[in-house]
Order: C-alpha cells, then sequence, then structure tokens
C-alpha cells in the first residue's frame, strides 16, 4: 500500500527496527519491512487532556483528517470508567475499573476506529467503503457510511455473529457472506475487490490501513483524563488483530512525548485459548513479520470478535505488550461465558462474548494487592444474545392468576 502526503503534522515510525521518516509513500518499512505506524507530532496545552472530552474529537489535532468539514462523526468516544469493587475484592486487587465501551453509538469500541477511517475515505473523495469483520467494524461501518452518506460493502467472514450481521444490515450495508473461518483468506478477497472496483478498504488492520487505528489512541488520551494523571498500573483488553491494546499504547506514547506521563501502564491482552497466536507469539518470542508465516490453524471460540487467525496489528501489539513488561493470557470458551454471566450478574453490565475475555483473565492477572487494573469492556452483549451460549434458559408461561405464579415461585421465595 502506498499513502498519499498527509498533513505534515504526522510522520512514519517504524516499531520493528525504529527507523523515522516523513510520512507517505510505502506502507512497508524501507529497513526491516514490517509495516509502519502514523504518529501524532502534534503539540497540545497540557489542559486538553485534563477536561472531559464531549466525544473523541475533543482530540483531533492528534487524528489523521486534515479538514475538519471531512469529519464523520456519531459523537463516539467519552465513554464512562466504571468501579466495580465486587470483582475487585475477588480478584485481589486494590481497584479494578472498566472502560465501558459499550456506549459508543453502534455498541463497540471500532466506533472510534471507523469514525476515522471513513472520514479519512471522504477526504479522498470515495464514495464506496469496504471491510472484513466478524461484526462489531461491519455494524460501526454500515453505521458511518449511512451518516456519511456513503456505500459500505462488509465481507463477514465465518466467525460473524447472528445478531451482528443482522445490525449491519439494518442500517442498509450490502452484508456479504463468505464461507471461510479465516479471517486473512476473507482479507486478501476484499483487497483484491478494493482494487477492482476503486473502494476504500476500512477493515481495522494496520498492517494495511494505518488510519483508522489512529481512533484507539483516543482511549488512552481518556483515561489519562479519567484517572487525572494517576494511571492504573495494568490495562486489560481483548486481543484479536491487535489494534486496540496496540493504539493504547501509542497513545500513551504521545503523552510520554508531550511530558505528560513518565510511565507506560504494563498491558495486557486476552485471547480465547482456540486462536492465540498472540499468547504464541510472547511465549516463544516471534518477530512480528514470522508469525504472519503461520497462521492459526480452525480459529474456534466463542469469541469470535477476536477469532483472527494472524496478527493484523502484530507490529504494535508485541513491542506494547513487551516494552511494557506486560502479559498475554489465553482463556477456555467455559472461562469466556462464565466471565459475561458473573459481569452481568454481580455488577449490572452485560458485555458481548468477546469482552468476557478480560474477565475470565482477571485470575491469572500477575497483579500485586497494591496494584489497580482497568479492564476495557469493548462491546455490547445485545449483539450476541442470538448467540447459543448467551440464550436465556426456558422462561415459564402462565395465566394471570395469582395461584398459577405462587405455584411457580415454589422454591424461588
Ligand atoms: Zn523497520
Amino acid at each position: 500500500m502506498t499513502l498519499p502526503t498527509i498533513s505534515t503534522a504526522f510522520d512514519f515510525v517504524c516499531y520493528g527496527c525504529g527507523l523515522e521518516e516523513p510520512a507517505g509513500g510505502a506502507l512497508a518499512c524501507p529497513r526491516c519491512g514490517e509495516p509502519r505506524s502514523l504518529r501524532s507530532l502534534a503539540t497540545a496545552a497540557a489542559s486538553l487532556f485534563r477536561q472531559a472530552p464531549a466525544s473523541m474529537w475533543h482530540y483531533r489535532q492528534f487524528l489523521p483528517i486534515v479538514d475538519a468539514r471531512n469529519v464523520v462523526s456519531l459523537s463516539e468516544g467519552a465513554t464512562r470508567l466504571v468501579d466495580v469493587p465486587r470483582l475487585a475484592a475477588g480478584l485481589g486487587a486494590r481497584q479494578l475499573m472498566l472502560k465501558n465501551e459499550m456506549q459508543n453509538p453502534s455498541g463497540s469500541f471500532k466506533d472510534r476506529q471507523v469514525s476515522v477511517g471513513i472520514s479519512h475515505a471522504r477526504e479522498l473523495g470515495k464514495d464506496t467503503v469496504a471491510v472484513v469483520s466478524s461484526g462489531n467494524v461491519a455494524a460501526a461501518t454500515a453505521a458511518y457510511a449511512a451518516r456519511a452518506g456513503m456505500r459500505a460493502i462488509l465481507f463477514m467472514h465465518g466467525q460473524a455473529g447472528a445478531g451482528k450481521m443482522a445490525q449491519a444490515a439494518a442500517y442498509g450495508a450490502t452484508v456479504i457472506r463468505v464461507d471461510s473461518p479465516s479471517p486473512s483468506v476473507v482479507f486478501d478477497l476484499c483487497i483484491e475487490a478494493c482494487a477492482r472496483w476503486g473502494w476504500y478498504h476500512l477493515s481495522t488492520a494496520g498492517m494495511y490501513e494505518p488510519y483508522n487505528v489512529e481512533g484507539a489512541k483516543t482511549i488512552a488520551y481518556e483515561l489519562f483524563q479519567q484517572y487525572q494523571g494517576e494511571l492504573p498500573e495494568w490495562i486489560v483488553a481483548p486481543v484479536g488483530g491487535g489494534g486496540l491494546l496496540g493504539g493504547i499504547w501509542r497513545g500513551f506514547l504521545d503523552l510520554q512525548r508531550l511530558g505528560l506521563v513518565n510511565w507506560i501502564p504494563r498491558l495486557c491482552g486476552v485471547q480465547a485459548a482456540g486462536c492465540a497466536p498472540l499468547k504464541q507469539a510472547m511465549d516463544e518470542d516471534t518477530p512480528f513479520l514470522e508469525t504472519l508465516r503461520h497462521p492459526w490453524p480452525n480459529p474456534k471460540t466463542v469469541a469470535g470478535g477476536i477469532a483472527d487467525d494472524i496478527l493484523f496489528d502484530g507490529h504494535t501489539v508485541l513491542p506494547a505488550i513487551r516494552q511494557t513488561e506486560g502479559a498475554a493470557i489465553a482463556v477456555s470458551d467455559e472461562a469466556i461465558i462464565a466471565g459475561v454471566h458473573r459481569l452481568a450478574r454481580e455488577e449490572g453490565l452485560l458485555c458481548e462474548l468477546t469482552s468476557g475475555v478480560v474477565i475470565a483473565a482477571l485470575e491469572q492477572l500477575p497483579v500485586g494487592p497494591e496494584e489497580r487494573v482497568c479492564c476495557i469492556l469493548t462491546g455490547n452483549g445485545i449483539k450476541d444474545l442470538q448467540h447459543p451460549a448467551l440464550k436465556p434458559a426456558e422462561t415459564p408461561l402462565i395465566p394471570a392468576s395469582i395461584e398459577a405464579l405462587a405455584e411457580i415461585m415454589k422454591g424461588l421465595l
């Protein structure tokens, strides 16, 4: 991929070898071959990061959109930080907070990335965007394309959930199911289609598209404001391709460059045991480009949102974890389902199965008694209610009589 020249407020950085160059030209690093990332060179008064944002576009000068008139927004970001003391007590940590990304307009953190990506597509004069998705990116793309008056073509792979496909279709997008369990195979198809018909490739995969992932950085900026500069020792997030956690890390690097923080929290990426290329790469200390040669065979998990067979953002998520002395954790499907139920029943927060991995991972997290933990709750559980794992047990149907109710309530009172 070759980039057009963009605002001089960004350069290109390679986290593989450290090369820094003006942005533009080939995405692949000329020295080591890893995909490069955009990096903001903007400066801002510290007060910008101490004010509560109305939306993530509060940080617009750190996002790669040249003309503000091209911004396509549904008021994404500015999500709440929720204290969950009962879960914290069970974990043995001093404090556990959840960054509630379920509050975003289409119900997941992907709205941040798609808002940036579709604004960039508009800046390029594109009228059609295409993505590969298990669900959340598709729903976000469909929503923002509708907002922008663009056409959205959604390639849903074998990990896509029925509820998320229905959500995406409701916004009027063209939904195409591709008969393959492998996201990387479907990416090849989407990229070929974009080249043939001139569509903008909006998939949230930094190795192909470095713009939209910039939206994930705003989570780090918001956390700085919400923690009033006293960041937690650990941040835990689900990892599929890795763009979320890599983006949060790069947001903290921005804050470090601006002198607002002098250390970065330890970052923990969580995957499902049935598809865990990050955990494998960390355990075996595999370089990013080498991981691409070994896609995870036959991804299989209830956490379809992170069933990515390769690390599409491994060039940022691997250094994010390695440089912050973080961790990679894999959890079973049983633990994921139990995590979703526990969060819903103990704290009243119903997250999607993919988000359940962070709750499931807490028992394995090497957290000290004086440490604080923040988990990113990436997507809304309402999207997954058609999934067999979340279907409710049989509910009773009774006539409207107190006797019939008394019969049902026997043993429940
Ligand atoms: Zn390099």
